[in-house]
């Protein structure tokens, strides 16, 4: 472990990309930008002057893509004729439903990491995080009182979320259960259209869906993009960057969805163990092929202290990288993370 104390108090988030240098003459940069699951989602395919058109009709199209899985992972809006999350939840207590498999896929890797995390991730936290919303979106005023979060207790076992993979069901068996794969989703998304692109033929390209960034191949001359990570306490600043390439790039951090009451910051990650946001870190980064596993992990290692987040690295998935940025300005690396981590702004 490598621990580096930076001199200014620094921030946090996957945001700002670049090349590392420039492209050749034949490789241009195609760019388009969408919003869905609440952020925009900007693509980057490197290409030839013939294939732009082409390549902006494959980005639409890929979207598209997105747009399905955003829709089948909305658990505030339900669409005619689609079963989604939002029907699940109407459905608890009362009876199974067979949904996608894409979402059973989702749940099954969401309850593996809640089991590795000793339930610092957990995706049936929705009665709480829809009591913490309603504070945030100023409905109510000041916070949430702890006595009627605790009663809200016996909904947040995740047990309770019945998965057969066999029938292709969901259950949430008490009424109230609340599903919310909002952690998971957007990279199971980027995960889904980052391989539906290379699939057809695109090389080199980045997918960048708010904070869940997923790449391609590397540069088509540098053989590594540089992704920026965004400092927690300048939005518009770099802390860091990462060289990387086939590879995706997740972080989870406290100064995107958050309210301020007192002079204390509420943002949108919940310790389950407190049913309060989590408060170790402003963010915490990974750097691993599967951009579904980044997502989870991103978010289950925001809540989980530091030496529980190493062990759980270590156990299961060993060679991910790793960096967590302290509530006191203190960024921590891990051993694979130096490999490709540079400290500083551009
Ligand atoms: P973002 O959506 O901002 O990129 P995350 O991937 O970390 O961030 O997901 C945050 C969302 O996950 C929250 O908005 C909430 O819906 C849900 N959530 C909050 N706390 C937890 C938790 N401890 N485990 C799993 N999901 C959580
Ligand atoms: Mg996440």
């Amino acid at each position: 472990m490598k621990k580096i104390t930076s001199l200014i108090m620094i921030m946090m988030s996957c945001v700002v990309l670049s090349a590392c240098q420039t492209t050749s003459d034949e490789a241009i940069k195609v760019s388009d930008q969408f919003f869905a699951m609440d952020t925009y989602i900007t693509y980057t395919i490197y290409t030839t002057a013939s294939q732009t058109e082409s390549a902006k009709a494959l980005m639409s199209e890929a979207n598209s893509e997105f747009e399905r899985i955003a829709d089948l992972a909305n658990r505030f809006e339900s669409f005619e004729g689609l079963v989604n999350v939002s029907t699940i939840n109407e459905q608890a207590g009362i009876t199974p439903v067979v949904v996608d498999p894409m979402l059973i896929e989702m749940v099954l890797l969401a309850k593996e990491v809640a089991a590795q995390s000793n339930g610092a991730f957990s995706v049936v936290l929705g009665p709480v995080s829809e009591i913490w919303q309603q504070y945030q979106d100023s409905d109510l005023v000041g916070i949430p009182n702890q006595a009627e979060l605790d009663e809200l207790r016996p909904l947040l076992d995740l047990d309770n979320l019945i998965v057969d993979t066999q029938a292709s069901t969901l259950y949430l068996t008490e009424p109230g259960m609340v599903l919310d794969l909002g952690a998971i989703a957007k990279g199971y998304a980027t995960e889904y259209v980052a391989k539906w692109l290379a699939d057809t033929g695109i090389e080199h390209a980045i997918i960048n869906a708010g904070g869940n960034v997923k790449t391609i191949g590397g540069h088509p001359t540098n053989g590594a993009f540089r992704i920026g990570l965004q400092d927690p306490n300048d939005l518009g600043g770099i802390f860091g960057s990462v060289a990387i390439q086939s590879t995706s790039v997740v972080t989870s951090g406290d100064y995107q969805r958050y309210f301020e009451y007192d002079g204390v910051r509420y943002h949108h990650l919940i310790d389950p163990a407190t049913l309060q946001p989590a408060r170790l870190y402003r963010s915490v980064t990974i750097v691993t092929p599967n951009s579904t596993l980044a997502d989870a992990l991103s978010t289950a290692l925001f809540v989980l202290p530091l030496e529980a987040g190493q062990a759980l690295i270590e156990t299961y998935y060993p060679g991910t990288a790793v960096i967590w940025y302290s509530a006191d300005g203190t960024v921590t690396t891990n051993v694979a993370m130096d490999e490709i981590f540079t400290l500083g702004g551009e």
